[in-house]
């Protein structure tokens, strides 16, 4: 097979809490070996089942200003009370390799990855089918206090807002169907002619052989 190699992309996800991010995330991440996730650090506690530097790097309010002043972090934000921000090393070094690198990141992330990565950035925003939805399934899993719950659905309209941000927008109704529309958008993206470096190499040899 003709490989023709490219940069990598940064796939972006975002949406309000419990518009089936998560699941559509793993999901991909299991179907397609040349994407890895971003490991955000933040300083919100674990909830129960997730796991230190995978699901996220959790460490103290210090430590995040220090790795903030440093410039280490790629872009950051304050959400729910909490910081959240982006390792920037391991982003730089999948890009040059030709990987890409799924983020589930919020809307100020993606602002000022748009600032500075533009070329390379994919935006996906998902939404759930109704607010009686998002309510249940926001309530269903069980993992943040009512008090909580309340505050997300609260947020929800606000982070919403930002869809027009974003290059393409899922509703997931279907988590199969997001989940081959998401794939196809991968699919194209990864096509793109300022994506795929060697090129210009390839029609040199072709067009040497006529
Ligand atoms: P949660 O606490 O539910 O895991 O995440 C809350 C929100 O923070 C989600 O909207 C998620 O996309 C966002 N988030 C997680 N990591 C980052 C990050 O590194 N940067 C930014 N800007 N947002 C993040």
């Amino acid at each position: 097979m003709t490989d023709i190699p490219r940069r990598g992309l940064l796939l972006v996800m975002s949406s309000p809490s419990g518009a089936g991010k998560t699941t559509l995330s793993r999901r991909l991440l299991a179907s397609d070996s040349n994407i890895t996730m971003s490991v955000s650090v933040t300083t919100r506690a674990p909830r129960p089942g997730e796991v230190d530097g995978k699901d996220y790097h959790f460490i103290s309010h210090e430590e995040f200003g220090r790795l903030r002043d440093r410039g280490d972090l790629l872009e950051y934000a304050e959400v729910f009370g909490n910081f959240y921000g982006t390792p920037k090393r391991p982003v730089v070094e999948a890009l040059q390799a030709g990987r890409d690198v799924l983020f589930d990141i919020d809307w100020q992330g993606t602002q000022q990855l748009g600032a500075t990565m533009e070329e390379d950035l994919v935006r996906i925003f998902i939404l759930p089918p109704s607010a009686e939805e998002l309510r249940d399934r926001l309530i269903g899993r069980a993992q943040d206090s009512a008090s909580t719950v309340a505050k997300r659905m609260a947020k929800a309209a606000d982070e919403i807002s930002h869809w027009p941000e974003y290059d393409y927008v899922i509703v997931n109704e279907d988590i199969d169907l997001a989940n081959a529309e998401i794939e196809a958008i991968l699919r194209a993206e990864r096509l793109k002619r300022r994506r795929r470096v060697g090129l210009s190499e390839f029609v040199r040899r072709l067009t040497k052989g006529l």
